[in-house]
């Protein structure tokens, strides 16, 4: 992507949520709202004069517990799904997602854009399945289009080049980009103004100035609490610990046996 103060080019992992410029040495925080929306540039130099469309993926990628009766167990998951209701289109990114560059959808990108069909919610739906229950924990839900070129009665893979068994009047696509959010703030200290630290994937940044901490949650920096074990003069460097306090409902034994 592009630094939102000087557009100098800036590459960032999907885990990363500031981003910090080696030019003009500013910090901002990226805010997606509901979903960040990626795009992947076509390749193929061939076709370059058509007409391309961009057609949609959920992307879903975390970590994912399974509480089978039978046995527990987990497994980290990255996987695609075509978001529109056409056959003949791959169903889904495959490496595609890992391999290629995603890039933010920003204004001003002139091509078409086919809008997701199959909701956020559905495609989470069909995640979660029926049966076994499962827990997903650290998952980033994105929408990722792919693009495709449209000849007069052919279709191409923007990636591949490969001819796709559909007519291009299959694919009505709009001159329009989805409808998100995308926002910078300056991470800056909300109470004194001084540089916020932290690794830019981090959730909680911390000000060394005022020793505050703040946590990154629906486009604000929250005030976070933390506390301080014996802080001395001579004390040359603390350590971060999180306290998380957990409940159960209901905690059933069947050994007392250590
Ligand atoms: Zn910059
Ligand atoms: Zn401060």
């Amino acid at each position: 992507m592009q630094c939102p103060q000087c557009g100098a080019p800036v590459v960032l992992e999907e885990t990363e949520c500031i981003v910090r410029c080696r030019f003009c040495r500013t910090s901002n925080i990226i805010h997606t709202h509901p979903y960040p929306c990626y795009y992947m540039e076509p390749r193929q130099k061939k076709y370059a004069g058509l007409q391309i469309a961009y057609v949609p993926y959920w992307r879903f990628k975390g970590l994912e517990f399974r509480l089978g009766t039978k046995q527990p167990g987990f497994r980290v998951i990255d996987h695609s799904y075509l978001a529109v209701d056409k056959s003949g289109l791959p169903v889904s990114l495959g490496l595609r997602s890992q391999t290629q560059k995603l890039k933010f959808i920003q204004k001003g990108i002139l091509e078409s854009f086919l809008l997701p069909v199959i909701s956020r919610k559905d495609i989470l739906k069909q995640i979660a399945g029926d049966g076994e229950k499962k827990v997903h924990i650290g998952e980033i839900l994105s929408l990722v289009f792919m693009p495709f070129y449209q000849d007069t009665d052919i279709l191409y893979d923007g990636l591949s080049g490969k001819v796709i068994a559909m007519h291009h009047s299959d694919l009505p696509a709009h001159k329009k980009s989805p409808a998100y959010h995308l926002e910078f703030t300056p991470s800056l200290c909300p109470n004194c103004g001084w540089d916020l630290k932290g690794e830019t994937d981090s959730l909680v940044l911390h000000c060394s100035n005022c020793m505050s901490f703040w946590l990154i949650h629906n486009k604000k920096l929250n005030k976070f609490k933390a506390m301080f074990y014996d802080k001395r003069q001579d004390t040359d460097m603390q350590m971060p610990f999180w306290r998380l306090e957990i409940e159960f409902k209901t905690l059933e034994c069947s050994t007392y046996t250590h």
